[in-house]
């Protein structure tokens, strides 16, 4: 079997061009999503992530600005600049670009955004809602993974879903969006004994790692779906995922590619995210 491949660059460029109409329906009716980024230090690779969102921000329509700020900035004069900008009623979203430098606390400042304005989705009551199925800002990149499922009209029910990887942003809220819809949902991590054991019985298997070729074709299910979130790059200055691409998509039945995959996803899903700060979220019931 050669699995079909989930272009997140395409996907994403479909996806964009509906918020286009979405934005322009919005503005006619008043309504103009804003997204503030804050960007703190100089990290290149930061800087171009924050330049990939303002580009696509554009596209759709939504407009954008940068608050650069330098790495020295105290935590207290971050967090100031955080509540101004909860109050500021022209900002519809606000993203903290990470990681901060070390003197500042990520957690605190995730924990300062107004939960209304939080399209990055990490805030712990966004967390909360999304565990209890409410309404809320999902995190982009499990969002983005879950997009690129229901693209495909993959069945998610039912079935055995292995996410390897337990960070806050990717691995547990991927994990939970795909319990939210009903699969069964194994974790792995760096200190689960026998990866293989695991993988090999995933029909749909998520990789959030962070370190190349983790994941071979021995790995895995005959006709498993493979997410590959896992951004490395290498000597060579090539960027590879977690999943030795070539090898595993000979034996999966779907398959994304790094680069083109779940990437270009994320930054679609925070402009979802930014749109629906605009609209504003469903009350509590
Ligand atoms: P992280 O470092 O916070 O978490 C990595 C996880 O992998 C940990 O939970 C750890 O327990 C697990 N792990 C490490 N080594 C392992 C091993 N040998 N076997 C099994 N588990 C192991 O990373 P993160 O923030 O979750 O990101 C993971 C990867 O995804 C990184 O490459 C990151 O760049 C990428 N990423 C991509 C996107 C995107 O938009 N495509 C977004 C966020 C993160």
């Amino acid at each position: 079997m050669t699995a079909e491949i989930i272009n997140g660059k395409d996907l994403a460029q479909e996806i964009r061009m509906g918020m286009k109409e979405e934005v322009t329906q919005l503005k006619e009716r008043g309504i103009s999503p804003h997204l503030t980024v804050v960007l703190v230090g100089d990290n290149p690779a930061s800087r171009s992530y924050v330049k990939g969102k303002e580009k696509a921000a554009a596209e759709v329509g939504i407009s954008s600005s940068v608050i650069e700020l330098p790495a020295d900035t105290s935590e207290k004069a971050l967090l100031d600049r955080i509540h101004t900008l909860n109050e500021d009623e022209n900002v519809d979203g606000i993203l903290v670009q990470l990681p901060l430098p070390k003197h500042i606390s990520e957690q605190k400042v995730i924990e300062t955004i107004n939960p209304a304005k939080d399209v990055d989705g990490f805030h712990p009551v966004n967390i909360g809602r999304m565990m209890i199925g409410e309404d809320t800002f999902l995190p982009c990149t499990p969002y983005g993974i879950l997009t690129m499922l229901q693209s495909r009209d993959i069945t998610i029910e039912g079935k055995h879903a292995v996410v390897i990887g337990r960070s806050n942003i990717v691995g547990k809220p991927v994990g939970q969006l795909l319990l939210n819809e009903n699969a069964t949902v194994t974790y792995c991590h760096s200190r689960t004994p026998d990866l293989r054991e695991v993988t090999s019985k995933a029909d749909i298997l998520v990789v959030a790692i962070g370190k190349p070729n983790v994941i071979t074709a021995e790995d895995i299910k005959d006709g498993a779906v493979v997410i590959d979130v896992g951004i490395n790059r290498l000597e060579t200055g090539k960027l590879t995922g977690d999943v030795d691409f070539d090898g595993t998509k000979e034996k999966a039945s779907f398959i994304t590619p790094v680069p083109k995959g779940v990437g270009p996803m994320t930054i679609a899903m925070l402009l979802k995210n930014t749109i629906k700060a605009a609209r504003g979220l469903e009350p509590l019931e």
